[in-house]
């Protein structure tokens, strides 16, 4: 392998190589002894494939002239399209994006998924922008990245800050381009135009079936947990919908404006209500107002991070009271994080495995737009249960007969998958 590093210039100092994407290769490098594949595969899936960066000039209400920056990189093509979300926020660099995709291409072969990874985002502050100013800002960036996305190349979905609507957008103005519906060429988009019911439910309910399914793993019942959930929206919000649903108490939530605290177990349908209606948990009164770092930290059987990447660091990894950690977002857990709660025996079910669920119930859709045929909700969320379901259980079983935590047989499995097709299509030419 050390052959094979020296002669790739660059290593260590390329563009996309800032902390998250190091954290992604490291937990790739940790994987790798696992995994069995030829040196010339890792070292080709050390790099991204593609990144595109262009900035997207839009002219503002105010009159003025706003250029964002904006990233699309994929990561890898080798099992089909790349596939990944768009995300919306400030913090959005290349390196952020290069470590999605990443991420996104082991989770896509892990489900078996016949799809690359991707991940696309525009630094901006969504919540300063009027409706008509994200519609311009969303239409403009997909122009911009119509050299690269298609149907067959690389079809978008929905991440932070983006929704239905924003899919809609990015819908229409491929469309307009082909001068035809192209209903394909995005996921998450609403049902009228293509969408597939359950999808907008997919990732929080999917993170409750990997969490229902550890829990009878480790004969513990859900119905009887603690639940503490970090970040209400499309991944958080509907995830404690689903474990309230399902008998759990859930008794803390956060958003961006703090967490609500209630040892008594939580209102969830009425905090969603109360988000729906004004846009966040601020000023909700129905339990004890708790800060996200103290939300982190308070004892519960199951903690759910459903917000962002680097919220369980070593900084406050040692303090944390759950038992089980269950990675609705992407890249929640630091490495320094990971290996104190390894040390400590906190077991953590891994993003790639965990949140799965809104890419798979992506794939249904896309493959409902392809053959112009839909499924009825139970039909999704039946197929959906099966397929998380199946790649749980070759994680715990892998973890179980190589000795390795979860995170590293999900990689590992992925990781085989890609390789195995790799090795098999060679390098061109
Ligand atoms: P979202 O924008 O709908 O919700 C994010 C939530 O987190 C909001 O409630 C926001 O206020 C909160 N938040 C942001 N920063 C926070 C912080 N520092 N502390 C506490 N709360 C904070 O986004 P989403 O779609 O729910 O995505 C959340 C995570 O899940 C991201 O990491 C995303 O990449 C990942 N994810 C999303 C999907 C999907 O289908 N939407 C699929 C897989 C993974």
């Amino acid at each position: 392998m050390a052959e094979v590093q020296e002669v790739s210039p660059g290593r260590g100092e390329l563009e996309w190589e800032t902390p998250l994407y190091r954290t992604a290769l490291a937990q790739f490098e940790q994987a790798l002894p696992h995994a069995d594949i030829e040196d010339f595969v890792a070292e080709r899936l050390r790099y991204p494939e593609r990144a595109l960066v262009v900035s997207v000039p839009v002219h503002l209400d105010s009159g003025k002239l706003g250029v964002f920056p904006a990233y699309r990189v994929q990561h890898s093509t080798v099992l089909g399209p790349s596939k990944g979300g768009v995300r919306y926020d400030m913090e959005v660099t290349l390196g952020e994006c290069a470590a999605l995709a990443m991420w996104m291409t082991w989770k896509c072969a892990l489900l078996r998924l016949p799809y690359g990874g991707a991940k696309g985002g525009l630094r901006c502050s969504p919540k300063d922008l009027s409706p008509a100013e994200l519609q311009k800002l969303t239409r403009r960036f997909t122009a911009e990245l119509l050299p690269i996305i298609g149907p067959q190349a690389d079809i978008p979905a929905p991440d932070m800050a983006t929704n239905e609507q924003t899919m809609a957008w990015m819908m229409d103005t491929y469309s307009m381009q082909a001068g035809h519906a192209v209903p394909e060429i995005v996921t998450g988009k609403p049902i009228a135009l293509g969408g597939s019911l359950f999808r907008h439910e997919a990732t929080g309910a999917g993170v409750v079936m990997v969490i229902a399914r550890a829990c009878q793993r480790l004969g513990w019942r859900l119905g009887e947990q603690r639940c503490v959930v970090q970040g209400f929206g499309n991944v958080g919000g509907v995830a404690a919908g689903e474990l309230h649903d399902q008998g759990a108490k859930v008794v803390a939530v956060s958003d961006l404006s703090g967490g609500v605290h209630d040892e008594r177990g939580l209102d969830i349908p009425a905090l969603r209500s109360f988000a729906e209606e004004h846009g966040s948990l601020a000023g909700y009164e129905g339990g004890e107002r708790v800060t996200n770092e103290e939300l982190l930290e308070l004892p519960c059987d199951i903690l759910a991070l459903a917000a962002r990447e680097d919220q369980v660091t070593g900084e406050n990894a040692g303090r944390i009271k759950a038992k089980l950690i269950a990675e609705g977002a992407n890249g929640p857990t630091s490495l320094e994080g990971d290996a104190i709660l390894a040390d400590r025996g906190i077991a953590v079910l891994p993003d790639v495995l965990t949140n799965a669920g809104g890419v798979t119930v992506s794939y249904f859709e896309w493959v409902q737009d392809l053959g112009r045929l839909f499924w009825s909700r139970a039909e999704i969320r039946a197929k959906l249960a099966d397929q998380l379901g199946d790649a749980f259980d070759r994680v715990w079983r892998l973890a179980d007969e190589q000795g390795i935590s979860l995170r590293s047989a999900a990689l590992v499995s992925g990781i085989r998958e890609v390789a195995g097709a790799l090795t098999s299509r060679g390098i061109y030419p």
